[in-house]
């Protein structure tokens, strides 16, 4: 195995000196670009980006409709219809949704209609068939309409013209309904970047293997890859790599051919066998090493060419947490859009904790919401290799740098992965 190299330190700065997370962060946004773009049929979008801002070529509904089952009718004909002094009508005609309800309602008439139908010519109101009662070819109507009384207007729901979803929206459901319904699909969102992941370790075995006596199962490949995949991006095939310069060197080199963006794990610490440092120091560049936060401090920013890089600190809870603060806001930005961060909110820290100063701690908890709010509750033992404080784990409670003490009761920052689901009343 290759002994350890020199490298330069002057991405290092003073003795001891670690950016704050959010300067760390900013450096990590400044150094990433946003991605090509694709078309996708709108049905293929779910979490897709929008590339391009929609406007609506037409207004929608596109056409007057009804919004009951019942029938179509002229005001004037109905007077002060009531159930004792219904009013009469002739039914001349039917209009089922997707008919092009051209049955014209002339005077003393009424035209039968389907939710959805267009409105026939001549009609200003729509009776329910709750307040009609049909016989042969007449129709009471025993309640007088308002004008225009259960009719949807054309464009009453989008404005021909106007902007229905921004140019680096996340689209969802409704808004993917309403791309549909405009009939702007194809559109073009974002590509997925792609993104190289390296894990790096002499100690590693695959999930299915059975570890010999020292070593473990990978699972931060398994973390990385699912952590990419929900942050919108494109795992690509990962490699695995033992702690030497001469594999640490190829694998890098060659993740970076095929990636928007190469994230590691391990390697980056102090330990004599860990190389990802020197190994980007030559195929391209150090920006920062080290970030006043645990877990997960000595994260590393650079570049191999021209291809972005973050290597994070082995742990498998250091992954979690470097990929929260650093990854994923990348992955956004890179998919155009603007705000990349969770969303965070209060709530009532439920025990103590200490820690020494200097560093941001991310504490993994539990929210629950109760009448005086949302109370959080750590995970349990909060140590960089307890995998399981991510369990059941709806996001991390700030505790800030300069803080050493929380006591329970105190009103946190909670940035959220998730919010816990409600139970059923039964
Ligand atoms: P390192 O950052 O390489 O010093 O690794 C820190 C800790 O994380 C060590 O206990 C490693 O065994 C562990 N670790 C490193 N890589 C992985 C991995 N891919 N899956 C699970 N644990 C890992
Ligand atoms: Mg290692």
């Amino acid at each position: 195995m290759s002994s350890v190299t020199s490298w330069s330190n002057s991405w290092i700065g003073p003795k001891n000196h670690m950016l704050t997370v959010e300067d760390a962060r900013s450096r990590v946004l400044a150094s990433v670009a946003a991605v090509g773009t694709e078309e996708v049929l709108v049905a293929d979008a779910l979490g897709r980006v929008a590339a391009q801002g929609l406007s609506a070529p037409h207004g929608l509904p596109r056409f007057d409709n009804s919004a009951m089952d019942g029938y179509a009718v002229k005001l004037e004909d109905c007077g002060a219809a009531s159930p004792a002094a219904p009013a009469e009508l002739l039914v001349v005609g039917e209009v089922r949704a997707g008919d092009p309800g051209d049955v014209e309602v002339g005077p003393g008439a009424a035209v039968r209609i389907m939710t959805g139908a267009p409105i026939p010519p001549g009609a200003d109101a729509i009776v329910p068939v709750e307040d009609t009662e049909e016989s042969g070819d007449r129709v009471l109507i025993k309640a007088a309409p308002f004008p225009g009384a259960h009719v949807r207007r054309a464009g009453g729901d989008v404005l021909e013209g106007s902007v229905v979803v921004g140019a680096g929206t996340v689209l969802g459901p409704g808004e993917m309904a309403l791309i549909a319904s405009l009939g702007l699909s194809p559109l073009s969102v974002y590509r997925r970047p792609r993104v190289s992941i390296v894990v790096t370790g002499d100690e590693l075995v695959s999930p299915e293997e059975v570890p010999g006596p020292g070593q473990i199962r990978n699972s931060n490949s398994v973390a990385l890859q699912a952590l990419v995949r929900a942050a919108g991006g494109e795992p690509l095939v990962f490699r695995s790599v033992p702690d030497g310069l001469d594999e640490t060197r190829a694998a890098f080199a060659g993740a970076a051919k095929e990636a928007d963006l190469v994230i590691s794990s391990g390697g980056v610490s102090m330990g004599r066998y860990d190389f990802v440092r020197d190994v980007i120091g030559e195929l391209g560049r150090i920006d920062l090493w080290r970030v006043a936060m645990q877990p997960g401090k000595p994260v590393v920013l650079g570049a191999i060419g021209d291809v972005p890089f973050l290597g994070l600190p082995g742990n498998p809870v250091s992954i979690h947490i470097g990929f929260e603060q650093f990854v994923r806001p990348a992955l956004k930005r890179m998919q155009g859009m603007s705000a990349v961060l969770r969303p965070t909110l209060r709530a009532r820290l439920t025990e103590a904790l200490d820690k020494r100063p200097g560093r941001l701690n991310f504490v993994r908890v539990t929210l629950a919401r109760d009448d005086a709010g949302w109370a959080a509750t750590p995970t349990g033992p909060q140590g960089s290799h307890i995998q399981s404080s991510l369990l059941n784990c709806h996001g991390v409670a700030r505790f800030e740098i300069d803080e050493s003490h929380l006591d329970p009761g105190s009103d946190v920052v909670v940035e959220v992965w998730s919010l816990p689901e409600e139970e059923t009343v039964t």
